[in-house]
């Protein structure tokens, strides 16, 4: 009976991986560091290994498998299964996993961005429930989105429809980001690069921020709840730009609901409600559009990839 499928988030610190039943319960999880590193061959032979452990330790063969869906935060030709390029391990490249790994398992393999992924698992089990259309934001390291439209995932041509984060917004301003173009709303507004505008725009002022190398987004958090000047501008700076982005998606496809995830989320009200108002100064037509966080947490990944598997196509 192939009634189990199993679902890998491949992510910039952690790979996990859930085992699911018929009735989508998770039972068994399992993961490890991410091998930043690693080349295609090395981390699919990694992945393989901790399929084939995850099965044995719960008395399963790989026959028992309808199939592994795998999300990774890449550039991924959908129909191919042939991963472009993934920021979380950056010496997989122009790389033809999904053959790979089928050639080895001898079971179906389907591969999609993590925005993507999540997307189909808020839209089936969590915040997206009963919605016609829904965009995913993904708010994290990283900034991305998976765009549901009537109740499908849209992939595009090549499947990365939605990097909004790599949508530009000042092409002669701000940092360079990894998609090698300066000034994307990722550049200005993700997790990744905030501490470089910390430490750009603290030169000569006075800040409660610890600007040594664990300075990240909880620090800046900390800071912002106790009302530092500094730590509140970055603040604002984030929430304009994560606002432009959600308001240029809006005025493309008229979707009325957005749905939060990813680590920013943490911020909660202090950030999301600025964001808020932002989005309502550009915005003068009084329809509803609804911002919701996303509901699924930290099995978002592997849900949504194990969703992969069963997804008509
Ligand atoms: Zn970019």
């Amino acid at each position: 009976m192939k009634s189990y499928r199993i679902g890998i988030d491949a992510g910039g610190t952690k790979v996990a991986y859930g085992l699911f039943d018929e009735q989508n319960q998770l039972l068994d999880r399992f993961q490890h560091p991410t091998p930043i590193e690693a080349d295609g061959p090395a981390f699919s032979d990694l992945v393989i290994e901790s399929v084939e452990r995850l099965l044995q330790k719960n008395g399963l063969i790989k026959e028992d498998l309808q199939g592994i869906g795998i999300c990774m935060p890449s550039f991924i030709l959908f129909e191919q299964g042939y991963v472009c390029m993934t920021s979380a391990m950056v010496n997989i490249r122009d790389f033809a996993m999904r053959d790979y790994l089928t050639q080895r398992l001898r079971v179906p393999i389907v591969l999609d961005n993590d925005s993507n992924v999540a997307a189909l698992a808020e839209y089936r089990y969590g915040a997206g429930q009963g919605s016609r259309h829904m965009i995913y934001m993904a708010t994290s390291t990283g900034i991305g989105s998976g765009l549901i439209l009537n109740g499908q995932l849209f992939r595009g041509s090549y499947g990365w429809a939605g990097e909004s984060g790599h949508m530009i917004i000042t092409p002669d301003a701000g940092l360079l980001c990894g998609c090698r173009n300066q000034g994307c709303f990722m550049s200005w507004a993700a997790g990744r690069y905030i501490p470089q505008h910390i430490r750009q725009q603290a030169v000569g002022r006075q800040t409660t921020m610890n600007l040594g190398p664990d300075l990240d987004c909880v620090e800046l958090c900390r800071s912002c709840r106790e009302d530092d000047p500094l730590a509140l501008e970055i603040l604002e700076q984030t929430a304009h730009y994560i606002a432009i982005c959600v308001f240029n998606i809006y005025q493309l496809l008229n979707v009325n609901l957005f749905v939060f995830g990813g680590g920013m989320v943490n911020f909660g009200p202090l950030l999301y409600d600025r964001v808020r108002q932002e989005f309502d100064r550009y915005n003068h037509i009084p329809q509803s559009v609804e911002f919701r966080f996303a509901q699924l947490k930290k099995d978002i990944g592997i849900i949504g990839a194990a969703e992969l598997v069963r997804e008509p196509r």
